[in-house]
Formats: C-alpha cells, sequence, structure tokens
C-alpha cells in the first residue's frame, strides 16, 4: 500500500470504484473515464508503480493479471468479437496513475494504428 496511490485507496475499499473482478493478487474495476464501452482496469494488489519497478519475483503476478483480463473479458462477452489489453509505462505512454494496470479495452472496433489518439 502506498499511501497517496488512488489504486490502491481502491483496493483497500478508501475510494469508490465499480469493481469487477477480484482474487488474492488482483482486482479489477471500470475506468472512470472509459475510452471504449468496455473499459476495465486490472491491477495487483500490490503495489508496483510501472512496468519498469517489475522484479523477477513479479513475473508470475504479471502472467496472473493477464489470466484476470481474459477471465474478464470472457465475462463481458467480449471473447468472440475481441479485445485489447494495453500497459502504459512513463511520460511518453501517457501513464497517470503510478500504480502498475492493465486496460482492456472492447466492444467496438478499435483503432488499428497505436499512434492516434489514445491508441485505442
Ligand atoms: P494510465 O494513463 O495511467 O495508463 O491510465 C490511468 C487510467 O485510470 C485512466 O484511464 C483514468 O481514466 C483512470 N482513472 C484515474 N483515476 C481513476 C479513479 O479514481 N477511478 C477509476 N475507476 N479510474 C481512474
Ligand atoms: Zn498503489
Amino acid at each position: 500500500m502506498s499511501a497517496d496511490c488512488i489504486f490502491c485507496k481502491i483496493i483497500d475499499r478508501e475510494l469508490d470504484a465499480e469493481i469487477v473482478y477480484e482474487d488474492d493478487h488482483a482486482v479489477a474495476f471500470k475506468d472512470i473515464n472509459p475510452a471504449a464501452p468496455v473499459h476495465i482496469l486490472i491491477v495487483p494488489r500490490k503495489h508496483i508503480p510501472t512496468l519498469l519497478d517489475l522484479e523477477k519475483e513479479d513475473e508470475s503476478l504479471i502472467g496472473h493479471l493477464h489470466t484476470v483480463a481474459n477471465k474478464v473479458a470472457g465475462n463481458l462477452n467480449l471473447e468472440k468479437k475481441g479485445f485489447r489489453v494495453v500497459i502504459n509505462c512513463g511520460a511518453d505512454a501517457g501513464q497517470i496513475v503510478f500504480h502498475l494496470h492493465l486496460h482492456l479495452l472492447g466492444g467496438r472496433p478499435l483503432l488499428q494504428t497505436m499512434a492516434k489518439g489514445r491508441g485505442v
């Protein structure tokens, strides 16, 4: 837990969010400013600021987050039409919340380029 981190506060229920899935290692909730009809954030309970801060011991955790993304995508019926999973890392990628998270995006055809807008 990092004192000033909004995602740690959501995990600890100090801040409201629409949680769609949780387990011992991960929590998934709706993005407050969705960029697509489905926009879910999947976060580890462990506070890791960015992808660059991953340690060797976190390798199974980052894999688990992707399994959770699959599960949530299935629950939201995205399996047939597909979806996108994105991790922003640092300033050039536009990361604004420094608690590692996967964006799960879907529910409409997504842009085929990563160069425009928010890459979605
Ligand atoms: P980033 O740009 O860091 O990869 O994405 C952070 C995401 O967190 C953004 O899509 C933003 O809309 C979302 N976000 C920021 N603050 C909150 C919040 O308090 N609650 C929720 N549910 N999402 C948030
Ligand atoms: Zn945090």
